[in-house]
């Protein structure tokens, strides 16, 4: 056995039992237990953590723990947030060139509001936990869930801790933490199926709206896979409203 001490910032306490939170925590750790696995026992998962710092000195998650180490875990964002300076490159995971998604089975709601703005999202609320890590895995998606024993997965590499209740809170939630609001591509995804939407004119929709439609509109967007359409009416006005809505909330 040997001992080391913990400290960890900003919201990675809330996950901590409130007599833990906010004040170092000196720990006895296995021997040959790596920061990763003891952050884990602690209850941290892996993929809410942007950076270590041992000693003093960025450390990758496998690092070994050693008699009398200080453990430094900061939160994502926490180099943009000023928190502590960038760490080296390949010290924690590399990001994703694309950003997409796999939401677990109790977030349908968010599933649906980030296809809205445009961000592919897989959900289905039949997946259970193993369905969802083997997803990730070989899609390379972001895991959005409110379990955190799932993002301790160790195969699940990005995934978001969903915080926030309500389906618009939980998306503004995940566009703060992953800086979403500069690559909205809202309205080109099927709510539906996920899949692309396209455009075409008044002509192609045929008997798939009603005439008075029709007759008001001439953009329409169709999805091919389900064949609905979707045009410029009150329920897109409001989806409007709340793509609009989404600016940084985080200086
Ligand atoms: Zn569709």
């Amino acid at each position: 056995m040997v001992t080391a001490t913990f400290r960890f910032h900003a919201e990675l306490n809330d996950f901590l039992p409130s007599r833990l939170r906010g004040r170092d925590c000196t720990c006895p750790c296995a021997r040959a237990a790596s920061a990763k696995h003891m952050i884990e026992a602690l209850g941290i998962p892996h993929t809410e953590v942007e950076a270590i710092l041992v000693n003093g000195q960025p450390a990758g998650f496998d690092r070994l723990l050693e008699e009398g180490d200080r453990v430094e875990v900061f939160p994502p964002g926490a180099v943009s947030r000023g928190m502590l300076p960038p760490v080296p490159a390949g010290m924690l995971r590399e990001p994703l060139a694309v950003i997409r998604f796999v939401a677990d089975a109790h977030l349908g709601g968010l599933a649906h509001l980030l296809r809205l703005t445009g961000y592919d999202t897989l959900y289905d609320n039949g997946y259970d936990d193993r369905e969802i890590e083997d997803i990730a895995a070989r899609e390379q998606r972001v895991v959005l869930t409110r379990d955190r024993e799932l993002l301790k997965r160790a195969s699940i590499a990005h995934g978001c801790y969903v915080r926030a209740l309500k389906p618009h809170a939980q998306l503004q939630e995940v566009f703060d933490r992953l800086e979403l609001a500069r690559q909205l591509r809202p309205f080109s995804l099927c709510l539906s199926c996920n899949a692309p939407l396209r455009r075409v004119g008044a002509e192609d929709v045929g008997e798939r709206v009603p005439p008075a439609v029709r007759e008001r509109h001439q953009r329409f967007s169709t999805c091919d896979v389900c064949l609905r359409v979707f045009w410029e009416g009150s329920h897109w006005r409001r989806m409007r409203a709340v793509v609009d809505g989404l600016m940084p909330s985080r200086p």
